[in-house]
């Protein structure tokens, strides 16, 4: 799209500009692709904890900017901002032991430094919160007026307590300084960007079934995640951000696919995709993990008219290029 496109800010002649945190990693990667593309300035903030430079190496445009910066501090000056997406953070279960600290203050401080940076540009924002607040739940599927079921004192903690202190600070935002604060409660995504070290299941199964490893199963594989695949999962982002302030603004919405499986039965998906000789091992169920996933996604659906459209075997296809060429480059 061209600078002559872009959407201005009403009543000015001004492009609109979106500050994405995290925006080198997975889904923040293809969020900046997706504002680009409809013409936004985009200003990304990011550490590369988790996150790479070559996920936006592929971007052209003069109307994106990229800084290392830890949403620990606060944030850089900025003339205007007009919408703030805060998606940092560490979200492998692997890192929420190994970087603790990092991942509880990234979403405790680095939402503050998010929602002051909103506020002073009297900008819209959008948290990027997760299926995790609700912990092991009783629930089932989750609907966002469910409360949750999380260990406070658990392994996952730093990540599933901090983001639910990142919900709660961004409603205390809110209702203090009457701002336009969205959330987006995001379910299991996959797709390429992903890194194949990262340690959550579907980076796993694949870089395993590529290198013809076994497949390693946590527990006896009876738990159920339901896996949206990015495309989908960032127009539901978008839908949530672009809506109008009088049907979003301070509001919460689950986006996911609801397509549930079994980890067993993601094996058997994983194998028939990929041409390869894996077979399968079981390894001990990690603490906490949650037995069963999927998003009641009615409230988002009603509102927005927004439903995934990609199955998890369509969206396994799209993503096996992507790791077969991180294989052979790393
Ligand atoms: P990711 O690790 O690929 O991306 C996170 C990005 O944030 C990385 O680029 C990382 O370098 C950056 N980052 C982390 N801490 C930072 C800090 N302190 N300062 C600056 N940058 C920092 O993970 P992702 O899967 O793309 O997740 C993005 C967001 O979506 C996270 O907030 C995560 O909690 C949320 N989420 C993701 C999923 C999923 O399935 N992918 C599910 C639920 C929620
Ligand atoms: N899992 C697995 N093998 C792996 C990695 C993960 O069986 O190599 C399981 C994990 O125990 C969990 C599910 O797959 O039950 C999803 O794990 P992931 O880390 O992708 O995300 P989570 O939903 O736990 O945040």
């Amino acid at each position: 799209m061209s600078e002559d496109e872009s959407p201005l800010q009403p009543g000015t002649e001004r492009i609109m500009h979106a500050v994405v945190t995290g925006g080198a990693g997975f889904l923040g990667s293809h969020l900046v692709d997706s504002l680009l593309e409809d013409g936004f300035r985009v200003t990304v903030l990011d550490n590369y904890g988790s996150g790479r430079e070559e996920n936006l190496a592929h971007v052209e445009s003069s109307r994106l900017t990229v800084q290392k910066h830890d949403v620990r501090d606060p944030f850089p000056e900025f003339k205007t901002v007009d919408v703030v997406y805060h998606m940092a953070s560490r979200a492998s279960p692997e890192d929420f032991t190994s970087h603790a600290v990092e991942i509880a203050l990234t979403n405790s401080q680095g939402t503050k430094h998010a929602l002051e940076c909103a506020r002073d540009h009297d900008a819209r924002a959008l948290i990027a919160s997760t299926s995790e607040v609700y912990g092991n739940a009783g629930e089932h599927p989750q609907s966002e007026t469910y409360n949750g079921n999380v260990n406070i004192r658990g392994p996952r903690a730093p990540y599933d307590e901090s983001k639910r202190f990142s919900e709660a600070l961004a409603v205390a935002y809110e209702r203090k300084y009457e701002m336009d604060i969205r959330t987006a409660r995001i379910f299991n995504t996959f797709g390429p960007r992903m890194d194949p070290n990262d340690g959550r299941v579907v980076p796993n199964f694949l870089t395993q079934a590529l290198r013809g490893e076994d497949l390693t199963i946590y527990g006896d594989g009876s738990q159920t995640r339901s896996f949206c695949y990015v495309s989908d999962l960032i127009a539901g982002i978008r839908a949530i951000a672009d809506a109008p302030a009088e049907v979003a603004a301070g509001d919460v919405f689950n986006v996911g696919n609801t397509e549930e499986i079994s980890i067993q039965e993601l094996t058997d998906v994983i194998l028939d995709v990929v041409d390869t000789d894996s077979g399968m091992t079981y390894k001990p169920l990690p603490q906490d993990d949650p037995e069963v996933r999927r998003p009641d996604i009615s409230k988002i659906t009603s509102q927005f008219d927004w439903k995934p459209s990609i199955s998890l075997r369509t969206g396994l296809k799209r993503t096996i290029p992507y790791f077969e060429q991180r294989l052979t480059d790393d």
